[in-house]
């Protein structure tokens, strides 16, 4: 073969490449295995001895030439994809992923349980985390003896001695209490009890979604921070079926139609009557439709076929005087439920603390 010619050619060929598919095929003609420098490279040992050297250099030459000239080809066609040109927008591209944002799973319950209640004509009201230990405990008619009371039940929020609030004086005299009134994180949302009532007049139906907090060891069904949902009503005749009837409605919306309900009496210093309310387990529910099987215990209820979800009773006469109702007068229902806890249920979770380790694996799935 002759080198002059093949180079000749070469040029032109060059100039002819239109697509990266052409300049690929032009390089498996010119460097593939069985190409046209492959060939000449082959036939150097049948040259005769004086000219093998000079054509080996000649070959190498155009091998480095051909390599060179593809290069430059390939990348003039790089840059026309990359160049940025106006209005030119390669369909192929990948995408630029828009990170969304979402409610945290916790937040949806919130309010998800708060519209069940806003559609009977309930009014959404938040408090302060930071409370009165009046409007805690002793305006809740729970008495100082009370266990949940002591300092290792509640946080309290240690007084600051050495500057005394110049507002001591009027709080001792509105919580009508001879010792100054210790502030402490509010162990439950029904403290909003106290202000609500103290603030309005009946007929009252409020719900309260917050953060409460105890002492608690963090564990699997443990938070020293976790969410309650309180709600009460207040008016002239209002009845203990009132309040059957409003908590299966809000059970049914939530866990589904075809759940129980039951009814178990309870002790709480702020409602009388008092009872836990449960609802049939839903995770059993589903497992016996599936199968029947009875030596597999559900882990949820223990196999006792009911799962506890919130705490409600008739408002205590006790309440209505410490927050200047006349108890002759009106009557009313309180319940408090914890959100973890319907969540939980609901959505089959296993672990609270999942829900505030921001894993964005867990909260992706809400
Ligand atoms: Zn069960």
């Amino acid at each position: 073969m002759d080198i002059e010619s093949i180079k000749a050619r070469l040029d032109s060929e060059i100039n002819q490449i239109n697509s990266p598919e052409s300049l690929e095929a032009l390089r498996v003609k010119y460097l593939g295995r069985k190409g046209v420098l492959a060939q000449l490279t082959s036939s150097i040992p049948t040259l005769p001895q004086e000219q093998r050297a000079s054509f080996g250099k000649e070959v190498n030459a155009l091998k480095n030439k051909v390599i060179f000239l593809l290069d430059e080809r390939q990348k003039s066609f790089a840059s026309l994809v990359s160049e940025s040109r106006p209005g030119f927008l390669d369909l192929s591209l990948p995408g630029i992923a828009q990170d969304l944002g979402r409610l945290h799973p916790l937040t949806q319950v919130i309010k998800e349980i708060c519209d069940i209640f806003t559609s009977m004509g309930f009014l959404v009201v938040e408090g302060p985390e930071i409370e009165t230990e009046y409007n805690n405990f002793t305006g809740l008619n729970i008495p100082l003896e009370h266990p949940s009371r002591e300092a290792f039940d509640t946080f309290y929020i240690a007084p600051q001695a050495t500057h005394p609030s110049p507002n001591a004086k009027s709080r001792q005299h509105t919580a009508g209490s001879s010792v100054q009134q210790k502030l402490l994180l509010r162990s439950h949302t029904s403290s909003m009890q106290i202000s609500v009532m103290k603030s309005r007049q009946p007929p009252l139906a409020v719900v309260v979604p917050g953060r409460v907090y105890r002492p608690d060891a963090v564990d699997a069904a443990h938070s020293f921070m976790f969410h309650q949902i309180e709600g009460f009503m207040v008016d002239e005749n209002i009845r203990f079926s009132d309040l059957k009837g409003i908590l299966e409605f809000f059970a049914k919306r939530v866990f589904g139609e075809d759940i129980k309900m039951r009814f178990r009496p309870h002790f709480f210093p702020f409602t009388e009557p008092s009872a836990e309310v449960d609802i049939s387990c839903i995770i059993c529910r589903r497992e016996q439709r599936r199968e029947n099987r009875e030596e597999k215990k559900c882990s949820v209820c223990e196999g006792k076929g009911w799962l506890e979800i919130l705490g409600s009773g008739m408002i205590h006469p006790n309440v209505f005087k410490n927050v200047g109702y006349d108890p002759k007068k009106y009557t009313g229902f309180a319940f408090g439920m914890g959100v973890e806890r319907i969540a939980m249920l609901k959505y089959g979770i296993n672990d609270i603390r999942l829900f505030f380790e921001n894993d964005l694996r867990f909260l992706r799935q809400f």
